[in-house]
């Protein structure tokens, strides 16, 4: 694949997303990647709010989030997902390995695959058992980890069940479900946008 602005090999691959879908994608080489992440800082636009999202901000101290973009790099270990916050500027940004990132991916542009992978047969044994999955919240940090609950709704309990950021993400793309962060959270990792 080609760098879409120069013609030199693609190794970056940027995919805009809002509302748990893509909705523009870039090839770039390493260049003019920079340039384009330069020129479009994640959050420069709020994602759009809407009544749903401010009264779900609204509830206790948890902020919905929405993923805006994925950054996925050939020539790099470490990939980036980055959140935003739907009813505001502040994003966060979020390392994935790049078999997570590459699945998420799939699912935001809607690729279908021929069997079940391993995210659909987790949520059909939810849905078989009972549950519904009804949001997923980043509610903890440490060391440099963040800590994700998958919350799962079963009857008049909910319980929660702990899973890394890029599972978490992958599933609520998956279903469609809230993405929440703990406010107090928010407020401490947000940075300005990039
Ligand atoms: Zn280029």
């Amino acid at each position: 694949m080609k760098c879409q602005e120069c013609g030199q090999p693609a190794i970056i691959h940027v995919t805009e997303a809002r509302k748990m879908a893509a909705v523009s994608e870039r090839h770039l080489c390493e260049a003019h990647a920079r340039q384009y992440l330069q020129d479009h800082p994640a959050g420069a636009e709020p994602v759009a709010a809407t009544a749903a999202a401010q009264a779900s901000s609204g509830q206790g101290a948890e902020v919905r989030m929405d993923l805006i973009r994925l950054v996925i790099s050939e020539v790099h270990d470490q990939q980036l997902m980055i959140l935003g916050e739907v009813s505001g500027r502040r994003c966060l940004s979020v390392v994935i390995g790049i078999f997570k990132a590459t699945s998420l991916d799939r699912r935001l542009k809607q690729l279908p695959s021929p069997r079940p992978l391993t995210h659909d047969a987790w949520a059909d044994t939810i849905g078989t058992l009972g549950g519904r999955v009804q949001d997923v919240l980043i509610h903890d940090l440490r060391e440099h980890t963040y800590y994700v609950w998958v919350r799962i709704r079963q009857g008049e309990h909910v319980v929660a069940v702990d899973v890394r950021p890029s599972d978490a993400l992958v599933l609520a793309v998956l279903l469609q479900v809230p993405v929440l962060i703990a406010g107090w959270l928010l407020e401490e990792v947000s940075g300005p946008a990039q």
